[in-house]
């Protein structure tokens, strides 16, 4: 099944830039990214052919991305940054810059994108978020004061109410490891942070929400759903997660 435009925003980031090349492998689909820096581009992936540059939160810099668009991953987010070094003993303070603050770019920058998308006539949004948003007092939630998942919820919402068909990720702890070795566990409304299986720790490699996210852009059983996303450790997964069909099926619509 060929898939026309696809376009990934994020596209330099650590879970975008791996969605990005893994559907640049794929003859069937055309994709395309949305960064913020060319250089950056130019270091990840040795050019800056079909990608475009600009500001989430400044819709009129990033609308030619958008043009041909049927399919579109949000990979954005924002990123706290360590306000000064820590005094010894103390834990490093965050602060978001004035113009990142999650409200800025989690929540107006996803809006836009997400108007954008119903502007060009998008089919299928499939936005990564994270686990924790159902607890203000989450500790992400406190870090600079961003209320990063709150506003990260308020856009996922947005999307579900949108009319687009979605698919909403919402990702436990991300890490650098290695994808397709771990079996993957979906859930609802971080369940399975208040009950992990085993007591595993709520985690999943980057390159295992990448490969969620590709899967989901040919699955219909990933339309307008939405689910948390862990895996087992690996040495604890008896099998590895291949029938991504088979996973979204466990997976509901959104609730908020
Ligand atoms: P990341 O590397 O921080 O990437 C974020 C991307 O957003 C970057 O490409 C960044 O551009 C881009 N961006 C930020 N502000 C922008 C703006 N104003 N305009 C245009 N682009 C902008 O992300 P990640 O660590 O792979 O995480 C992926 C997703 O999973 C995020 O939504 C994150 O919150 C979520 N998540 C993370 C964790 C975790 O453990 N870190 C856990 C659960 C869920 P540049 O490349 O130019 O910086």
């Amino acid at each position: 099944m060929t898939i026309a435009k696809v376009l990934v925003t994020g596209a330099t980031g650590k879970t975008g830039s791996i969605v990005y090349q893994k559907l640049k492998q794929d003859s069937n689909v055309r994709v395309e990214g949305l960064g913020r820096s060319p250089e950056k581009a130019k270091k990840l992936f040795g050019s800056t052919e079909n990608l475009y540059f600009g500001d989430i939160t400044n819709k009129d810099s990033i609308k030619a991305a958008f043009a041909d668009c049927k399919k579109l991953v949000i990979l954005t987010s924002a990123s706290p940054q360590m306000a000064a070094p820590p005094k010894p003993g103390e834990r490093p303070q965050f602060a978001y810059p004035t113009d990142g603050t999650p409200e800025l770019v989690d929540y107006q920058g996803q809006k836009n994108q997400i108007d954008l998308a119903i502007a060009a006539g998008v089919e299928q949004i499939v936005l990564v978020g994270s686990m924790g948003g159902t607890d203000e007092n989450h500790p992400l939630n406190k870090m600079g004061n961003g209320k990063i998942l709150i506003w990260k919820r308020k856009a996922e919402e947005y999307l579900a109410n949108s009319g687009i068909s979605y698919t909403i990720i919402r990702a436990g702890g991300l890490q650098d490891q290695p994808g397709g070795k771990r079996k993957l566990i979906v859930g609802d409304n971080d369940e399975l942070l208040a009950n992990p299986p085993n007591g595993i720790p709520t985690s999943i490699p980057r390159a295992d929400v990448a490969e969620t996210v590709v899967q989901a852009l040919k699955e219909p059983s990933a339309i307008n759903k939405a689910f948390d996303l862990i895996s087992y450790p690996e040495a604890d997964s008896d099998t590895v997660t291949k029938d991504f069909a088979d996973l979204f099926t466990q997976t509901t619509k959104a609730e908020f």
